[in-house]
């Protein structure tokens, strides 16, 4: 061995040490910063109340791991997620803890993980920005997959699809049969920012009067208000809205897109692949059918068969 090559195996051996410390992106560190922009202040009515910045907001529960998936899932720990806290039937913060189909499924997930989950409430606008930023490691909240958001996060599932319907006031008293009816302008319709809702609204109905907040209670109270006559979204969303509603709304029942629902998770992550076994073995073992008609089979009469996944790089 010559002289400049065995000066060169030490300079070598610590500068590998440099490079290996310098590649454990630990995204850890970036945790605590919770800053959540574009997080529903889009309130263009008037209503006032669009603290939605769900900072501070949330609720930890113990899910103990109920067996074991095989999926090589991180042991231990806390899985911070977040969800709607005032979609009835999908996620609603009661006392109690967070209820429906979102976080049941949130909380199986992260029972199967052998971690404990911590719910914080997101609303439409501010999914994408929570994955990004480190508030939540993933997202159950009526989450539609598409290209677009598919570019920022990924996806597990899809775990449900929805289709976006219309609710009115009871009677349907302006006549509204389709997405159709929402555009000649004088039906004022509302929806939510950031949401497949509105861009669905904006790009088939491009002469509607609309009027957003940032999330859909805010919409069905503008209705009962008198304030709007129509309000869009995805139809189990307005399922339950209509549900809570005692008779004053109902949906036209005329759906006019498809909303598979996905599990965000911040892009390039592990969790999507271990996301899509533990989804796998609930569609299987009849754990998604049992949550399904304990959440949402309150007011759908049919439990569908589950979506199949997509493993895609899996
Ligand atoms: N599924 C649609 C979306 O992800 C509408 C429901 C929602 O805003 O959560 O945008």
């Amino acid at each position: 061995m010559s002289r400049s090559i065995r000066l060169l195996i030490p300079l070598l051996a610590a500068f590998s040490v440099v490079l290996a410390a310098c590649g454990s992106d630990d995204d850890s560190t970036d945790a605590g910063d919770t800053e959540t922009t574009a997080s529903g202040d889009t309130d263009t009515t008037a209503s006032g109340d669009t603290d939605t910045t769900a900072s501070g907001d949330s609720e930890t529960t113990d899910s103990s791991a109920d067996g074991s998936d095989g999926a090589a899932a991180p042991a231990g720990g806390t899985l911070k997620v977040g969800t709607k806290y005032d979609q009835p039937l999908f996620g609603v913060n009661e006392p109690d803890g967070v209820v429906g189909f979102d976080a049941d499924i949130a909380r199986y997930i992260a029972g199967e993980l052998g971690m404990e989950v911590e719910f914080q409430e997101a609303v439409s606008a501010n999914r994408e920005p929570f994955l990004e930023n480190g508030t939540v490691d993933m997202v159950v909240a009526t989450y539609t997959i598409n290209d677009e958001r598919d570019e920022i996060v990924d996806f597990a599932g899809p775990y449900y699809v929805a289709g976006q319907d219309i609710m009115v006031v009871a009677g349907n008293p302006k006549g509204i049969t389709g997405i159709e009816s929402l555009n000649s302008g004088d039906i004022a319709t509302c929806s939510v920012e950031g949401s497949t809702s509105l861009d669905n609204l904006n790009e088939m109905a491009p002469d509607a009067d609309v009027t957003t907040f940032d999330a859909y209670t805010k919409c069905a109270d503008a209705m009962g208000q008198g304030r709007v006559d129509a309000v869009t979204t995805d139809n189990v969303i307005l399922l339950g809205l209509a549900a809570e509603s005692d008779g004053a709304y109902e949906l036209v029942e005329n759906p006019f897109t498809e909303e598979p629902y996905g599990i965000g998770v911040p892009e390039g992550s592990e969790l999507r692949c271990q996301i899509n076994v533990i989804l796998q073995t609930m569609y299987d073992d009849g754990t998604w059918a049992q949550i399904y008609q304990d959440t949402v089979g309150a007011v759908a009469s049919e439990t569908p068969d589950p979506p199949a996944l997509n493993n895609e790089g899996c």
